[in-house]
């Protein structure tokens, strides 16, 4: 029935889809040690705050205008970036980027999924997948992953041939579990993905890297795979290793095909000149940007040997393998009791994945001491 605006007696048209549902989003409080959004925890320095002051300010000056609507300068940048980090070169017409990597994500099903079509992916992983779909009026279909997190060749390709999807979204690592994907599955899910046939094209894959700095030495990105599969995206974001989710810059590579279709569904100059200003400036920046990459790995390996090294009346704690900024890990009959006991001390966690599971950002030494203190009070570790 037709819902209706809070304190008003009016009435609004609100979609079914969409109908009693809450706005997404972890709690965003004010405590001393945030570690429930996978941020960096290390603010850009004051040589990185001054370029970007300067050029935002230079960008000031031109605001009467509408923005570079191709922003082939950003996406140049970023392919310079992406091959130096990578070894993989991409020309700037197989980038694309938008308001943070949800919102390319957002493009990506805009173009390829829509009313009829069907997205898959395997769960457990990112809990906003579904609500691009639900956006996008496609259906959301979720395969699972293993005990272990990872994903089995053997189902992915089952479920792609069972359920036909013209996107099937991969993320590696992944989100909550922090579970790296070996190329050979993406490999093979590319694979499958070329015998869907969705109005006679194959699906399109979609890699969403957006923790992809942190990948252990040795692990390759999916990058490696974009000249051999022109249906293959392989997304990023400036938010996680670059410090930079406050400014909401967010990136993929692809084939120019591919690429072009997003161009299509995006909204006219979707990306404001501040925002190019910013990530252009901050790009100038990528080595200090990423200095603390090494040392967040480093938080997170002690962090998960920690994790192991603590039991509850004699039985460890389980915790996921993790290539990324953060660490799951439990299980607890009431999770919530837990996540609250830490919050009362001053840590806030995320309330995510799996039952009786909890996950944790790697932070500042000092925000893991914190947090390692309040769980070992809490849990009774
Ligand atoms: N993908 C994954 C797996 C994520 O965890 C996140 C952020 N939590 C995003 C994409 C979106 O990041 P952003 O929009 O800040 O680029």
């Amino acid at each position: 029935s037709p819902a209706s605006a809070p304190g008003r007696s009016l009435r609004l048209p609100v979609r079914p889809g969409i109908v009693g549902t809450e706005p997404y989003g972890a709690p965003q409080l004010d405590v001393p040690h945030l570690l429930n959004v996978n941020e960096n925890p290390y603010p850009p320095d004051a040589d990185v705050v001054a370029s970007i002051a300067a050029d935002v300010a230079a960008a000031a000056g031109t605001l009467n205008r509408y923005p570079d609507r191709e922003f082939l300068g950003l996406r140049a940048d970023l392919a310079d970036y992406l091959a130096s980090e990578s070894g993989v070169r991409v020309a700037p017409e197989q980038v694309w980027a938008a308001n943070g990597s949800n919102e390319v994500m957002l493009h990506l099903l805009q173009a390829f999924g829509g009313p009829g079509r069907r997205v898959l992916s395997f769960a457990p992983t990112y809990s906003m997948y579904p609500e691009y779909a639900r956006d996008t009026l496609t259906e959301w279909v979720a395969g699972r992953r293993a005990e272990d997190f990872t994903v089995d060749v053997d189902a992915a390709r089952a479920a792609v041939a069972t359920h036909q999807p013209s996107v099937i979204l991969l993320t590696s690592p992944n989100n909550p579990t922090g579970t790296t994907l070996p190329l050979a599955t993406v490999r093979a899910v590319c694979d499958a993905a070329l015998e869907v046939d969705v109005d006679g094209a194959p699906a399109v894959v979609v890699v969403d890297e957006a923790y992809g700095e942190f990948r252990r030495i040795g692990v390759p990105s999916a990058l490696e795979l974009l000249e051999e599969y022109p249906n293959l995206a392989v997304s990023r974001t400036m938010s996680k290793a670059f410090a930079l989710a406050g400014a909401r810059v967010g990136y993929l590579a692809a084939s120019r095909d591919l690429v072009d279709v997003l161009r299509v569904v995006r909204l006219p100059y979707h990306l404001s000149a501040v925002t190019q200003a910013v990530a252009r400036a901050a790009l100038r920046h990528s080595t200090a940007l990423l200095a603390q990459v090494d040392a967040l790995r480093t938080e997170r390996d002690a962090t998960v040997a920690w994790l192991r090294a603590r039991t509850r009346d004699g039985v460890p704690l389980d915790v996921a393998d993790t290539d990324a900024n953060f660490v799951l890990f439990g299980t607890f009959d009431d999770r919530h009791a837990v996540w609250q006991g830490l919050l009362d001390r001053g840590v806030l966690v995320r309330e995510t994945g799996p039952d009786g599971w909890l996950r944790v950002s790697i932070g500042t030494p000092q925000d893991m001491t914190a947090f390692k203190d309040a769980l070992v009070e809490v849990a009774g570790l």
